[in-house]
């Protein structure tokens, strides 16, 4: 089966990186199969979603590179809900509800104090005509839940394996507000069958409405129409918090205004709570061939927000000069000097932009450092003619040597201070060809600093 997935956050904040998780797994989950991937904007709650949102969690899913085939939002399709409710009103499975929040709160509370489960007791169910009209003649208005049958439902979970939960454990869920609008669980559904979607990909926080969604597919499009679900665990601090959209901790535009790598953010949305361990990885290819659902662990997915400065840096180490062309180019680091310009750097940046001060060093200006003006001055007399090659360091490290004695840590931290202006950083045989020797010349002659 070619699978049809989506992602359907809602946008009343910017995603974070256990969303970025749901929305990788559904991905790749895609990809895999050729499928297809729809973005869903979850926008019934027309107060708390916000246009501002929607637009920032698509340029994060870019920046993730995820590109949805079609987008869609609920917003824009009221009458499809509109219409499934009164199919359900026809088939005597929505009704209406009249309790107000403290009654019910207050009824639970009871049922608590007897050791009973909280569940609506069907009261509304009972209502005469009579009753109902009553109700609404006092200005009630009706709130409507959609009537489960009591059966045990069961599903294979792609994560969890073989599923059930009581349908009679749980209260018969509220499809409908009070002012008319609707709650997640049955525009959601609806969309799911309109989209044809194949496969649910989502948190287990929604394990339990897995078991009233089955009915709801079952009532609106018949037996066997549910598509197959697969329910991660959610991704949580090292200390064992949940994240939150609306705190905006860890979300995608502050990982990546941080300089974060995208594969990072990548790698550890995806490999952390499953049988993978989290390394870095060189392209989202690789992470789609060890992506597997059944990997995932049923354990909580901890990970440690410090990880992820050093899994971006160890990410940058291992990208080839094809991987990073493009992104180098934009940094105006283009021409023959490029490619071994990154293989000389790669090893040393934390963040990508640090290749800027490092560009400086081969091609620019910089502030020289000269601590021994006599010794820099005789190694600058010893630099050969170019061209320069891999080689060149070590040849005339080894003049520089033999003309002054020097050995070690003498020898080669004037050198280097003097021709990057740093204490440390990549190998001087690949970076000193790339300063050539009118700069290196120039740099052991400056004054004293
Ligand atoms: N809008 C829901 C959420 O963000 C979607 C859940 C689902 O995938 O069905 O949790």
């Amino acid at each position: 089966m070619i699978p049809t997935v989506r992602f359907a956050p809602s946008p009343t904040g910017r995603i974070h990186i256990g969303n970025a998780r749901t929305a990788f797994f559904n991905w790749l989950f895609a990809k895999k199969r050729r499928g297809t991937f729809v973005l869903r904007f979850d926008d019934t709650d027309l107060e708390r979603s916000k246009e501002e949102y929607a637009q920032a969690i698509e340029v994060d899913l870019a920046w993730l590179g995820i590109v949805p085939d079609l987008t869609v939002r609920q917003s824009q399709r009221f009458p499809l809900y509109h219409d499934a409710a009164a199919r359900l009103k026809a088939a005597d499975r929505l009704y209406p509800c009249y309790e107000t929040a403290d009654e019910l709160d207050r009824r639970r509370k009871r049922q608590i104090a007897r050791g009973l489960p909280p569940i609506y007791d069907r009261a509304a169910l009972k209502l005469t005509d009579a009753e109902r009209a009553e109700l609404e003649a006092a200005g009630r208005k009706p709130h409507w839940r959609f009537q489960l049958e009591q059966r045990t439902m069961r599903w294979d979970d792609l994560v969890r394996g073989e599923s059930r939960i009581e349908a009679a454990s749980l209260s018969d869920p509220v499809l409908i507000r009070e002012d008319g609008s609707y709650l997640y669980t049955l525009p959601s559904v609806v969309d799911d069958i309109d989209l044809g979607i194949t496969h649910v990909i989502r948190g287990e926080d929604h394990v339990t409405n897995t078991a009233v969604q089955v009915q709801l597919f079952e009532a609106l499009a018949g037996e066997g129409s549910a598509p197959i679900f697969g329910h991660h665990n959610l991704l949580t601090t090292a200390s064992g918090e949940g994240l939150s959209k609306r705190s905006g901790a860890l979300s995608i535009g502050s990982l990546r205004d941080a300089g974060i790598e995208t594969l990072a953010v990548a790698a550890l949305a995806v490999l952390t709570g499953s049988s993978e361990s989290v390394h870095a990885v060189t392209s989202v290819d690789e992470l789609r061939d060890l992506f597997d659902l059944s990997h995932v662990s049923r354990n909580a997915a901890r990970f440690d927000e410090a990880e992820l400065a050093a899994l971006s840096a160890r990410t940058l180490h291992g990208l080839s000069f094809e991987d990073v062309r493009d992104r180098l180019a934009a940094f105006d680091i283009a021409g023959s000097k490029a490619e071994p310009f990154w293989l000389a750097v790669r090893g040393n940046l934390g963040q990508m932009r640090d290749v800027l001060d490092w560009w400086r060093v081969v091609e620019g200006e910089i502030e020289t450092q000269v601590e021994d003006q006599a010794f820099c001055a005789q190694a600058a007399s010893l630099l050969p003619e170019e061209p320069w090659d891999a080689t060149t360091w070590s040849t005339w490290s080894q003049a520089v040597k033999a003309a002054t004695g020097r050995k070690g840590k003498a020898l080669f931290h004037p050198l280097r201070l003097a021709l990057t202006g740093r204490e440390q950083g990549p190998e001087l045989a690949q970076l000193l060809p790339l300063i050539g020797k009118i700069r290196a010349e120039a740099r052991l002659s400056a004054p004293s600093s």
